[in-house]
């Protein structure tokens, strides 16, 4: 039997297009008209739909598979997911050896210092958590216990896994840009490396955090620093079409296993900063962090000496990482 989508989460659901509430049928929908009168308009995943939902502003219809609601806007780009589909394939099958080893060790590290701060922060038994493009990441649900977690990706195939593995009950799928959830549904955003992947569209995509979390809710916002103290010189005064082409030469001639998609790219952490209080957020901090992922030993060695230094652990990092609050007054200037 397939799990379903629980009420608590259903309450918290918007339609990706128009934001209208949206009501569940217990059948795909194929009536002509939806609640508010209009004609049904199908979103393109409708094999497989055990149950859908239909949103009472426009009328869409959006399916149900397997507990998963498929939320994804009208511009989603099917490609784009199937790419991202392989690059984490690739990511969830690959043994690292002789250099990964350190990448990923000094990865993980990262990983665990985010969300050790998080926990840190993080307190109380009744939260509602998102974790926006949450990939297939252990440790958000050590947050057990604070509330309600809800795990949000791109890719239906890596929720499933999410349910399978670690028992993750509310997963929805859907696109970072078009957050499909009702303004102010959590107490906490949390979003890492997700960014990269869309930095075209960073403007926006910190518009609908601040627009999902409640008024004096919290963002946890880490990523790829184009400051990163031993990658500025090529994310800040390479072209971006001359500094991908040339990453994609470096990661054939190495054979990489990773091998980044052509639109990924690291982001600056002053403009981060920057769109974060233009968003709405206060107290931003960005937070001093001690791992250094994507370096050798003898970069690592240099970053652990620099790294005495506080700015260069906050702004210096392979990471950024911010933690913003968004300010109550100014909840209602955003859409
Ligand atoms: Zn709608």
């Amino acid at each position: 039997m397939n799990p379903s989508t629980s009420p608590e989460l259903l309450a918290l659901l918007a339609c990706p297009e128009c934001g209208g509430n949206l009501g569940l049928s217990p059948r795909p929908a194929e009536g002509p008209a939806s609640p508010a009168g209009q004609a049904v308009r199908h979103a393109p995943d409708i094999a497989g739909c055990e149950e859908s939902l239909i949103c009472a502003g426009c009328g869409r219809s959006f399916c149900i598979r397997k507990g998963i609601p498929l939320l994804y806007s009208d511009d989603i780009d099917r490609a784009h997911i199937e790419e991202e589909e392989k690059l984490a394939e690739l990511m969830a099958t690959h043994t690292p050896s002789g250099r990964e080893i350190l990448h990923e060790a000094q990865w993980r590290e990262s990983k665990k210092e985010f969300w050790g701060f998080v926990k840190e922060r993080v307190s109380g038994a009744n939260l509602s958590i998102l974790n926006a493009g949450c990939g297939i990441d252990r440790d958000f649900f050590d947050l057990e216990g604070a509330g309600m977690l809800v795990a949000f990706d791109l890719m239906p195939s890596l929720l499933e896994r999410l349910g399978a593995m670690y028992g993750s009950k509310h997963n929805v799928a859907g696109a970072v840009q078009a957050l499909p959830f009702r303004e102010g549904s959590f107490d906490c955003v949390c979003c890492v490396d997700l960014v990269h992947h869309e930095p075209e569209r960073l403007p926006g995509i910190i518009r609908s955090f601040h627009r999902v979390l409640k008024p004096g809710g919290t963002l946890f916002l880490e990523d790829i620093n184009a400051w990163g103290l031993f990658q500025f010189w090529k994310s800040i005064f390479l072209p971006v079409p001359v500094h991908g082409a040339l990453r994609s030469a470096y990661h054939r001639a190495r054979r990489s296993p990773h091998r980044p998609a052509d639109y990924e790219f690291p982001t600056s952490v002053w403009r981060v900063r920057k769109l974060l209080a233009e968003a709405g957020f206060r107290e931003m901090e960005a937070v001093p962090q001690r791992a250094y992922p994507n370096t050798g030993p003898a970069g690592l060695a240099v970053y652990r000496a620099l790294s005495r230094f506080d700015r260069v652990r906050r702004y210096h990092n392979f990471h950024y990482m911010f933690f913003a609050v968004k300010q109550a007054a100014g909840a209602a200037r955003l859409r």
